[in-house]
């Protein structure tokens, strides 16, 4: 039913180019990594490896949106936000990016929280299925089509997250 689409060797080189971005224009300054649980655990720990040399922090926060294959459109916080944001500069770390609506409330809410500046760093981005203009991703790993895809952290209903590769559905 899936095939594997993108190699670890592929998603490695998209993190590099990734974090390369975010170290250019973050020194200097402290930012807070804001992971969003559970799908971007995976992502996160090579992005943020990858700046060992940038001084920040990171916290984490669980909403869960998706069942399945398709959106609920409502966002719920089981883990609500640990760290005060207040002042920070906060860079949100997401799995991808799909019709933005996570992204869209979790802007808001770090706004609401007191953030200085809210940036976005996402494995993937489907451009195409954006319904909601100011999520789209300051970093970007890399643009899919609109294709669900699993793995590496990536979920179907709970499982395939620790596939080291990304796999999408078989045309
Ligand atoms: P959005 O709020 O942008 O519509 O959706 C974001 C969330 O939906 C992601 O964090 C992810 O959990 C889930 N999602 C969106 N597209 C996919 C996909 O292709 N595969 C998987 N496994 N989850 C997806």
């Amino acid at each position: 039913m899936f095939e594997e689409w993108l190699t670890p060797e592929q998603i490695a080189s998209d993190i590099q180019q990734e974090a390369d971005h975010i170290r250019a224009d973050y020194e200097g300054r402290v930012p807070l990594f804001v992971v969003v649980l559970n799908g971007a655990f995976v992502f996160a720990a090579d992005l943020l490896r990858r700046l060992h040399d940038l001084r920040c922090e990171v916290t984490f926060l669980r909403v869960s949106s998706y069942w399945g294959m398709a959106s609920t459109g409502e966002l719920q916080f089981i883990v609500p936000l640990q760290q005060s944001v207040k002042g920070r500069d906060v860079i949100i770390v997401e799995d991808i990016v799909d019709t933005g609506m996570t992204i869209h409330q979790l802007k808001a809410h770090m706004r609401a929280e007191g953030a200085a500046t809210v940036r976005v760093a996402t494995m993937l981005f489907k451009p195409d299925k954006l319904e909601y203009n100011d999520a789209r991703p300051d970093y970007v790993g890399r643009q899919i089509a609109n294709e669900f895809v699993i793995g590496y952290g990536l979920d179907l209903d709970g499982f395939a997250r620790n596939l080291d590769a990304i796999y999408k559905i078989k045309n």
